[in-house]
């Protein structure tokens, strides 16, 4: 773990294992953090935030460290991936694109740094001039899950630094390891002690201990609909502010007239990209009836040539799923929705060698509305296709949900994809593509997918305090005598 500064082992000594998912082998160790651990880098987080230098450095100061962060990310893009292909399954190429495309958003955090500012009103009476200050917020404790660990950090840790803020970090119990590379990398690029503390260890165990804490200001969650429950009912404590970034159960809404090899394409992409274990990932094909079938036929084509296969291959597309328990419970969706009388398109079963927990991308008709597997976000490579009539009826199946994170439209009616990117409940949509990001753009979720935003400059705001002073600048009567 990284405390105040300095790597340790942690209170109990104990340590944890991960093994590979894509080939069954132990890849990494990292300490099996307890309580103790927890309050030591809240204790430092606290200290360094309370009298430590950082946030009263220059915005142009932090950011200049920031930029010298994203340099040695960068540098280190090909141990990094080679730590998230091993780690979470997935492929070594997609891994170092995630690693590139988290520089990026470091790069981009170190600049808004500098455009953060308040805001001045001489409008109230020639005797008033009044300051909005944005202050930073304080110790930002930020629990990430195991999917993009090092991505997901990169769209909260440079913002919360670049606000002026301290951290303390819970990464996934499965997937600590560039996490705590990471660490290292801060040391070199002169982030003070103190300023970004890392515990490793199970969620119940390190990351409720942050949850319950007093002396956080503010809680990043990003995790499962539970895990968010959980932050908010801790978070009474203290009356904590509260980032959000839950489950999603993603619909993609494709239209008659959408240009159907493109559509195809990028539904198959956005089902099965990072084997279906992605927050944004589409998981409802909501398609009109008119081309429902032939439509299915085309997207069953390309899904069938998804290469599945062993995570270090640079030719595969999709790696294993996260672990044993979690192939089950994919596995079990499917055959659930199965027994309720769907039908299975293609996929559908466990595939590779049996290291490995790897599951074929799966495409199911006839699937009832009240089935799991259209209603619960399963995170894997699954899609359940359901028809529409017409526009209204599109709007209200992709609606339909308790979640709203995102939703992709395919259509070549520009005003039908402007009137339903604006109907639709979701805090990202998309329009004939999926899955683009951007660090200029929020990300975050509608109902229960969230509160808050990420990235973007908002992304910066969430990490902090707006406080108003009203300044007289001539003496002033309070009280008619
Ligand atoms: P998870 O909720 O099981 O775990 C997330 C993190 O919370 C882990 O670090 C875990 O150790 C920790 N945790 C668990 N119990 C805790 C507790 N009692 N106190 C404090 N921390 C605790 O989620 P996961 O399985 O790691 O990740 C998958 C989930 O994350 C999916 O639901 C996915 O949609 C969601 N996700 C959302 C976004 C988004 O931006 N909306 C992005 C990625 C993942």
């Amino acid at each position: 773990m990284y405390i105040g500064g300095q790597f340790t082992d942690g209170a109990s000594g104990q340590m944890m294992t991960r093994h590979s998912p894509g080939h069954g082998a132990a890849v990494a160790q990292w300490p099996s953090g307890v309580g103790e651990d927890a309050q030591a880098a809240i204790a430092a987080a606290r200290e360094a935030f309370d009298n430590g230098p950082w946030p009263s450095l220059s915005a142009g100061a932090r950011a200049a460290r920031l930029f010298k962060v994203a340099d040695l990310i960068e540098r280190h893009a090909q141990e990094l991936g080679l730590i998230e292909c091993l780690e979470t399954g997935k492929p070594i190429t997609q891994a170092i694109g995630e690693i590139r495309g988290a520089v990026d958003v470091w790069r981009f955090a170190a600049g808004a740094a500098r455009v953060m500012r308040g805001e001045a009103y001489n409008n109230l009476g020639d005797r008033v001039l009044a300051i909005v200050l944005r202050e930073p917020i304080g110790v930002v404790g930020v629990i990430t899950p195991w999917n993009f660990p090092f991505f997901i950090l990169a769209e909260r840790l440079p913002f919360i630094l670049a606000a002026g803020c301290t951290a303390v970090v819970k990464p996934s119990e499965a997937t600590s390891g560039s996490t705590l590379k990471l660490c290292a990398l801060l040391h070199a690029a002169g982030i003070p002690p103190g300023v970004v503390n890392v515990v490793t260890g199970r969620g119940p165990v390190v990351g409720q201990p942050l949850l319950d804490s007093d002396r956080i200001d503010m809680l990043s969650v990003t995790g499962s609909t539970t895990t968010g429950r959980k932050a908010i009912e801790a978070s009474a404590g203290n009356i904590k502010k509260l980032g959000l970034e839950l489950g999603g159960k993603n619909p993609h809404i494709v239209f008659a007239d959408a240009d159907l090899d493109d559509a195809a394409d990028g539904v198959a992409f956005g089902m099965a990209f990072n084997a279906g274990q992605c927050c944004v990932g589409g998981s409802r094909l909501v398609v009109q009836r008119s081309i429902a079938e032939a439509f299915t036929e085309k997207l069953a084509q390309k899904i069938r040539r998804i290469r599945v296969g062993d995570p270090l291959d640079a030719q595969t597309q999709v790696g294993a799923l996260f672990d044993e328990a979690h192939m089950h419970k994919v596995l079990g969706y499917v055959q659930e929705g199965v027994r309720m009388g769907a039908h299975v398109v293609c996929g559908g079963a466990r595939t590779g060698d049996h290291a490995g927990y790897f599951v074929q991308p799966t495409l199911l008709t006839n699937v009832r509305p009240a089935t799991p597997l259209l209603r619960e976000e399963i995170f894997g490579p699954v899609l359940a296709v359901v028809p529409f009539d017409g526009y209204e009826e599109a709007i209200a199946i992709a609606n339909d949900s308790a979640f709203g994170l995102a939703a992709s439209i395919w259509t070549k009616d520009l005003s039908q994809a402007l009137r339903a990117t604006r109907q639709v409940r979701a805090g990202r949509v998309w329009v004939n593509t999926t899955l683009d990001n951007g660090p200029e753009t929020p990300l975050g979720g509608m109902k229960q997918s969230g509160l808050g935003r990420e990235a973007g400059l908002s992304g910066i705001e969430e990490y902090t305090e707006v406080k108003t002073a009203h300044i007289h600048l001539q003496a002033r009567t309070h009280w008619i005598a």
